[in-house]
C-alpha cells in the first residue's frame, strides 16, 4: 500500500470528471519541508508560526524570523507559503507568555491568538515586518488565527501597511504588492459573519479543531467530554457551508485546515459542501488524494445535501461510513 500511496505523489489531486482540488500541507517546524515536498504538497496552507517561540526562554527577532521563513520559501519551489501570525493562549503556550494560562480562569475564551498580537503590537509589528521581507523570495499570505470581527481585520490591514512604509524608510527589499491578508474561521461568530469578513479579507481557512470546539462548547483538551466532540454536528457542518458558500460569493479563495482535511472519512462531504483546497499533516496527503481520485463532484455534492438535511448525529456518521465503504 505504501509503494501505491508513493506513485500518487505526482499525479492531480483531481475528481474522477476532472475537477482539481489543491492540497496542501500544514507546516510546524521548518525540519517537516522534505516531507511535504515529498508526498506533493502545494504549498503550505498553515504554517504556525508559535514554533518560532517554543523551546527557547527567549522571543525570536525579527531578523531571526525573517530568515527562517526565507528558508521555508527557499524549498518550497515557488509554491505558496501560508503564515499565521502567532496563535497563543488556550491549548498552546510558549514560555515567554508562560503566565497567561495561570491568570487568565478561562483561556480558551481569553487572551488569545489576535487579541494577544494586537495586544502586544510590538511582537505583532515584529512578525509582519518579517513576513514582508520574506515575500520578496517567494509566494506569501498573512493568515490571522481567532478572528472574531471585521475591525479586527482592518486594524491589521493598517499595521501591516504601516509596516510596509516603516521597511522602505529603512531601505528593505520588499515585494510590490502587499500579501493576501486572510482570516481562520474558527469561531461560530467569524462563520456566522463570514459573509462581512469576505468583504474585508482576501482569504478563508476554516479551522474545523477550534470551530468544533467552540461551536459545542467541548473543551479540544478535556477528556471527559471528548466523546462529545464531534466536527459532524450538524451545527459545525452549517458552519463550514455557510463560510464555504460566503466565499464563493465574495469570490474569495476557501481553504479547510483542520484535521478532518487529513482523515479521509470526512473528504467526500467536504468536497461535496464546496471545497477545493484542503490543507492537512503532511504524511495524510497521499491518502486524501487517494480518496478524490475516486470521487465523483456530482455524486459528493449530492451526499452533502441529503447529509444537510439529516438531524440525526447517528445518521450523518452512518450515511458517509456507508459511502466510504462503498468507495474501497
Ligand atoms: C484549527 O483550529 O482548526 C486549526 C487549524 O488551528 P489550530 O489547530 O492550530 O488551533
Ligand atoms: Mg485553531
Amino acid at each position: 500500500e505504501t509503494a501505491h500511496l508513493a506513485t500518487l505523489r505526482d499525479l492531480p489531486a483531481e475528481t474522477l470528471n476532472g475537477e482539481k482540488v489543491t492540497l496542501k500541507a500544514n507546516m510546524e517546524l521548518p525540519s517537516e519541508l522534505a516531507v511535504l515536498m515529498g508526498v506533493g504538497a502545494e504549498g503550505v496552507g498553515l504554517l504556525r508560526s508559535e514554533f518560532l517561540f517554543m523551546n527557547r526562554p527567549d522571543l525570536p527577532g525579527e531578523d531571526e524570523q525573517y530568515e527562517i521563513l526565507r528558508t521555508i520559501l527557499e524549498g518550497l519551489n515557488g509554491t505558496e507559503l501560508t503564515v499565521r501570525t502567532l496563535d497563543v493562549g488556550a491549548d498552546k503556550l510558549t514560555p515567554q507568555f508562560g503566565d497567561i494560562k495561570m491568570s487568565d480562569p478561562n483561556p480558551a475564551l481569553g487572551l488569545r491568538a489576535i487579541r494577544f498580537s494586537l495586544k502586544m503590537r510590538g511582537l505583532l509589528e515584529n512578525q509582519l515586518c518579517a513576513i514582508l521581507r520574506a515575500a520578496c523570495h517567494g509566494p506569501v499570505r498573512i493568515l490571522l488565527p481567532m478572528i472574531t470581527t471585521c475591525e479586527e481585520v482592518m486594524l491589521v490591514r493598517e499595521i501591516l501597511v504601516d509596516m510596509m512604509r516603516k521597511l522602505k524608510r529603512r531601505g528593505e527589499d520588499l515585494p510590490e504588492k502587499l500579501p493576501p491578508l486572510g482570516v481562520m474561521i474558527e469561531v461560530p461568530a467569524a462563520a456566522l459573519a463570514a459573509d462581512a469578513l469576505a468583504q474585508v479579507s482576501d482569504f478563508f481557512s476554516i479551522g474545523t479543531n477550534d470551530l468544533t470546539m467552540y461551536t459545542l462548547a467541548i473543551d479540544r483538551g478535556n477528556e471527559q467530554v471528548a466523546h462529545l466532540y464531534d466536527p459532524l454536528h450538524l451545527a459545525v457542518l452549517r458552519l463550514i457551508q455557510f463560510s464555504t458558500e460566503a466565499a464563493k460569493r465574495a469570490g474569495i479563495p476557501v481553504n479547510l485546515c483542520g484535521e478532518i482535511a487529513g482523515d479521509d472519512r470526512y473528504t467526500a462531504l467536504l468536497i461535496g459542501l464546496g471545497l477545493r483546497e484542503l490543507s492537512m499533516v503532511p504524511l495524510a496527503l497521499p491518502r486524501i488524494k487517494r480518496r478524490i481520485r475516486g470521487l465523483d463532484s456530482a455524486v459528493v455534492t449530492r451526499l452533502a445535501t441529503e447529509i444537510m438535511a439529516m438531524t440525526d448525529a447517528r445518521a450523518i456518521a452512518r450515511t458517509l461510513t456507508a459511502f466510504n465503504r462503498d468507495l474501497e
